[in-house]
């Protein structure tokens, strides 16, 4: 493999921190040109005085003289704002651009990297939920292949290798159920912040582990496969899957089930994202059948979970609506992590705001981004009534 030149934008979050311990265990093959960090200015300079990269984006200006100030005898290039991504996506030096920002805020340099031919490793979900059929166009359009870094799209990927031509009759995402399985509403009622913030098998972010116990992040991976797969929705299933060790599956059209196995751990499908078409070897601990005696498999709830049956009607209406349940998905979970609303409150905000929000069946960027402003204040005006 040819050394590949690495941006990683949101360094600082989960996927960022494991994809920096990747790049060090496989330091021969990477080298890392961006690190972009939202607030977390304090991690982002430790980073870059270890992984030397050529430019460093910090997302909050008001931290820009602080980061400035600290990496000033060094040979690396310091930038602010959201702009300064869309930009550094573009330099010349970058091969792939790992895209480990949270949210809605991926979008825009996400369309500047593919703008500008960059192979996309894509964990930021969000981007393809919210304007999927245009990012794909524009990656189809620029010759541009984009890797999926989430465990389920990684896990169909990989069967899907030497199967290019061979359609498929449907995929299987599994979901781990979260902290709540198994709950009814009335027990939903109950649930706190904390219980909704320890998730059972995974280590993440706060949004993607509420969006994890809230099954908002198995609704939006389904839109994520939609695209990266190119599936109509009624070749998507979902099955509650505790364990999460079988990642996902794909069935072809003679009735054959590929399925990709392995430990909960970001650190492979990032890996793989990364050295594709390379497997590397690593010193990631191994699954052993032996752990784990029974694999178990259930039928989702979605009469309870209901951003599940959201996000559904998301995909077969199209157009907006998945942008529109994003952004007051990202609304709802930052005012519960800000003990604002209650957890049975969010999808019930959420499938308010989609009723009142203008629908658009084939939105331009404009449109995406207009919808996405409208949705978050419609939103928000309903969690302040
Ligand atoms: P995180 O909150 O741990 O990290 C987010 C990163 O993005 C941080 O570096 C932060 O500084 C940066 N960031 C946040 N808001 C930003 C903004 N407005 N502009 C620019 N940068 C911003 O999140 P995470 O858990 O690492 O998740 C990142 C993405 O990967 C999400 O889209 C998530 O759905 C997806 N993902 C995560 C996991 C996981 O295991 N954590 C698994 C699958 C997919
Ligand atoms: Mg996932």
């Amino acid at each position: 493999m040819i050394k590949k030149r690495l941006a990683i934008l949101g360094s600082t979050g989960s996927i960022g921190t494991q994809a920096l311990e990747v790049v060090v265990e496989q330091k021969e093959l990477f080298d890392v040109e961006v690190l972009t960090a939202f607030r977390n200015a304090d991690l982002l300079i430790k980073q870059a005085l270890v992984h030397q990269p050529n430019v460093v984006v910090i997302g909050e200006e008001s931290l820009y003289d602080k980061v400035s100030n600290a990496l000033s005898s060094q040979p690396i290039k310091v930038y602010a704002g959201a702009e300064a991504l869309s930009q550094v996506v573009q330099m010349e030096s970058i091969d792939l651009v790992l895209t480990a920002l949270v949210g809605y805020a991926g979008l825009l340099p996400t369309l500047a990297a593919i703008d500008a031919g960059k192979n996309i490793a894509l964990a930021n979900k969000e981007t393809l939920v919210v304007a999927g059929e245009l990012v794909t166009k524009l990656a189809k359009e620029k010759g541009v292949n984009i890797y999926p870094v989430d465990s389920e799209h990684s896990a169909i990927f990989q069967c899907l290798a030497g199967e290019f031509d061979n359609p498929i009759e449907k995929i299987i995402l599994t979901a781990s159920g979260g902290p709540f399985r198994g709950m009814d509403r009335d027990a939903l009622l109950q649930v706190t912040k904390k219980q909704a913030l320890k998730h059972p098998n995974w280590d993440m972010g706060a949004k993607i582990t509420i969006d994890s116990a809230s099954m908002m992040n198995k609704g939006l991976e389904v839109i994520e496969a939609k695209w990266l797969f190119g599936l109509q929705s009624n070749q998507i299933e979902i099955i509650v899957h505790p364990q999460s060790v079988v990642h996902s599956l794909v069935q072809f059209r003679d009735g054959s089930m590929k399925a990709q196995l392995g430990l909960p751990d970001m650190k492979l499908p990032i890996q793989y994202a990364l050295a594709y078409p390379d497997r590397l070897a690593n010193k990631f601990p191994r699954f052993n059948f032996l752990d784990y005696p029974n694999l178990t498999f259930e039928q989702p709830d979605p009469k309870t979970f209901k951003n599940l049956q959201l996000a559904f009607e998301a995909l077969k209406r199209g157009g907006n609506t998945p942008c529109i349940i994003n952004a007051a998905n990202e609304v709802v979970v930052d005012a519960f992590l800000q003990d604002k609303v209650g957890f049975v409150e969010m999808s019930d905000l959420i499938a308010e705001t989609l009723q009142k929000c203008t629908f658009v069946k084939t939105p331009t960027l404009e449109d995406y981004i207009s919808s996405d402003a409208q949705a978050r204040r419609l939103t928000l005006d309903n969690i302040k009534k």
